[in-house]
């Protein structure tokens, strides 16, 4: 029985491959065998357009099918008080989602894409956050000017207050373009 159907499976291989090539040297689509193959391809328009589709779909479920496992990943690791991202080490200070390895990692990472982009701003005289317009004597925006100072409101209520300044001068020097003077800066 079963050599019977190796048989047929074999035979049709057979009757499949030659009708194949008949189609592909008659520069007919291979796929449907009725439309006329796109040059130096084996398949029509149409087919192409189908094949093309389908893989489309296929990658986009494997990529969401991806995140759910990534995500989950993530959320156990931090219920568990480790590293989001690499699950082997506790969470560093007040850090809600990272060790102090990933964090740096991380942060170099971003670094890399920001520069260029900052620098880019920073001639052009537009907002070195978001190449918005600047807020005037400023080397942010409106908005980004506020959205600095809420983050170094918050820092005030987690980290030393010796980070604080350091991070406070840092953001003076590098958005606003002035040395920290204190209180004056507020918005
Ligand atoms: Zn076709
Ligand atoms: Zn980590
Ligand atoms: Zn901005």
């Amino acid at each position: 029985m079963k050599y019977k159907t190796d048989e047929v499976r074999l035979q049709q291989n057979e009757e499949s491959r030659k009708r194949y090539h008949w189609y592909k040297d008659h520069h007919i689509c291979v796929k449907c065998g009725q439309a006329e193959a796109v040059p130096n391809r084996t398949k029509c328009d149409v087919c192409l357009e189908k094949d093309r589709n389908l893989h489309r779909e296929n990658w986009n479920n494997v990529r969401d099918v991806r995140n759910i496992y990534a995500k989950n990943r993530r959320v156990r690791n931090k219920n568990k008080g480790m590293c989001a991202k690499c699950g082997a080490k506790p969470l560093w200070g007040n850090s809600t989602s990272m060790c102090y390895d990933c964090m740096i990692v991380q942060r170099n990472a971003t670094r890399r894409w920001r520069e260029p982009r900052e620098l880019k701003w920073r001639e052009a005289g537009l907002c070195v956050r978001c190449g918005g317009e600047r807020k005037p004597g400023f080397m942010v925006c409106r908005k980004c000017y506020d959205i600095l100072y809420k983050q170094l409101d918050y820092a005030r209520t987690c980290i030393s207050e010796e980070t604080i300044l350091r991070k406070k001068e840092w953001v003076s020097l590098h958005y606003f373009n002035k040395p920290l003077r204190y209180r004056e800066c507020r918005p």
